[in-house]
């Protein structure tokens, strides 16, 4: 089944891993900004980070035919440096208009601070101002349900921004409901030792509808699978969802969201749908 990877951060991977994926059915993924694993010690380095995301990895994914695009911020881990987020901030409209921006993100919440909570907000007004779509980072375990609140109080309360243009990740059982209910979009980040598990991926699925939500590997600096949308894809048809609840999953919902995106273009390979007496599942 084809798929996109809406949350994987590919500088981190190896290019066996593009195509290894693209083997798996990946024909798109969306890579947020992030840590780079050490705390980048000016704007110039944040520059040349996000023309490596513009430039390099999306011809990298290109090689195997996958669809690259990106998100552009400075990251919750780095924003303890008010000063140094602020120059981020001023300079990301340079890379606004590049093919394959997607947006403003990951933003969000670490460790729910003062400095976190005023460059998360300086982040939101930056996408207000440019109406920018956003993807949100919350918090993990015990500062995750907290986080999550936080950060759907301040994006509720700017007017200006459209709820159904931001996507709110990482969520688990507990903070579903209130991202869903709010009318964000949510992704869930499958993860071989902490956040969420295939298996609980469907029971989210399972219990909240495919409406709004993504799935997606993380594919980041730690222990993580970047295969880990094809084990949910396994998982929901050893459960018998049906192939076209399993796509909109994994391939209708985020060509969706990000078709709210004026950078988001896409050639869809043609989709055979399987007949109703093809035997389907593995
Ligand atoms: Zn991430």
């Amino acid at each position: 089944m084809y798929y996109f990877d809406p949350h994987i951060h590919m500088v981190s991977r190896t290019t066996d891993d593009y195509e290894t994926l693209a083997k798996m059915g990946c024909i798109g993924v969306s890579e947020p900004a992030f840590w780079a694993g050490y705390d980048r010690g000016s704007v110039d380095g944040f520059r040349d980070y996000f023309h490596q995301l513009t430039d390099f990895e999306p011809k990298r994914a290109s090689w195997y035919g996958i669809a690259h695009y990106t998100w552009l911020c400075i990251n919750a881990k780095e924003a303890e440096n008010v000063e140094l987020s602020r120059e981020v901030i001023a300079m990301i409209p340079e890379f606004l208009d590049r093919p394959g921006v997607l947006g403003i993100g990951e933003i969000g919440l670490n460790k729910n601070t003062k400095n976190e909570a005023t460059v998360f907000l300086e982040h939101l007004d930056l996408a207000a101002r440019t109406g920018e779509q956003i993807l949100i980072h919350t918090p993990h375990l015990e500062d995750k349900y907290q986080g999550t609140r936080m950060i759907i109080d301040m994006i509720c309360d700017d007017s200006r921004l459209d709820r159904q243009r931001v996507c709110v990740d990482h969520i688990e059982e507990h903070t579903a409901k209130a991202v869903l209910e709010e009318g964000f979009w949510a992704g869930m980040t499958l993860y071989p030792v902490s956040k969420c598990t295939p298996e609980r991926a469907v029971d989210i699925v399972e219990k909240f509808g495919p409406e709004r939500l993504l799935v997606n590997s993380a594919g980041d600096w730690g222990p993580s699978k970047p295969t880990a949308v094809p084990d949910f894809i396994l998982e929901m048809r050893l459960r018998g969802h049906s192939e076209s609840l399993i796509r909109r999953v994994v391939y209708d919902n985020p060509i969706k969201f990000f078709s709210q995106s004026r950078n988001f273009h896409f050639d869809p390979p043609q989709i055979d749908e399987p007949r109703a007496d093809e035997p389907v599942g593995v």
